[in-house]
């Protein structure tokens, strides 16, 4: 589905530091909009019902697969995620831009859906790394690190298929990648023409 919002799609294995760069990301730049997904797994900590996640049950995640209202979703470590149309349909629509912090499995969905789509894979610098920043978490116990560890491999060797790849060796340096991802894709003929048809009217070229 062709849409004037831009729809920026950012996966990456579990302690390449996702979440961090996309909260940082979400403190400079308040035109991108982030999708709260639906998921089956119980709230942490602090996490609240539509801020972080929409909590379900088993049964109200199948109800909206049978009532085809995602996106995409998908089986991650154990537990169901999935992005629903509603809540980025319209804002993509009206052209907004939407970022979505998934797993590399929804994001391929997401370029069926959308094929504009911007897939973004962040990339740890290496498997020493990783390693050492999901044992300094601290939320981890052994098992669940090497599982994910595991785990990494698989999703880690789906990077071909994305449309740009940030490397997280130095937080600062990643952030500044990222923002300049986003914009640039703002810098395109048609956002451009959207974003400042002021201009374009003025110099007669709209
Ligand atoms: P966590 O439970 O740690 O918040 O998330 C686990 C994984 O699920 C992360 O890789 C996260 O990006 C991914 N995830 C979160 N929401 C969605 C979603 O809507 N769809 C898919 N496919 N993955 C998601």
């Amino acid at each position: 589905m062709e849409t004037p919002g831009n729809l920026f799609v950012v996966a990456a294995p579990s302690g390449a530091g996702k979440s961090s760069l996309v909260k940082a990301l979400r403190s400079f730049d308040a035109r991108v909009y982030p999708s709260v997904s639906h998921t089956t797994r119980a709230p942490r900590g602090q996490e609240k019902h539509g801020r972080e996640y929409y909590f379900a049950s088993d049964a109200e995640f199948d109800s909206m697969v049978g009532n085809d209202a995602f996106v995409e979703w998908a089986n991650v470590h154990g537990k169901r995620y999935g992005t629903s149309k509603k809540g980025i349909q319209d804002r993509l629509a009206k052209g907004e831009d939407v970022l979505l912090e998934i797993d590399y499995q929804g994001a391929l969905q997401v370029r069926t859906a959308f094929p504009q789509a911007i897939l973004i894979f962040i990339l740890p610098p290496s498997w020493e790394e990783l390693r050492s920043r999901l044992e300094n978490r601290g939320e981890d116990a052994p098992e669940v690190i090497e599982l994910r560890m595991k785990n990494a491999e698989e999703e880690m060797a789906q990077v071909g298929k994305f449309d740009f790849v940030i490397i997280n060796e130095l937080f600062e340096s990643a952030l500044f990648d990222l923002k300049a991802i986003i914009h640039s894709q703002r810098l395109k003929y048609a956002s451009q023409l959207r974003l400042r048809s002021d201009v374009f009217e003025s110099l007669n070229l709209s």
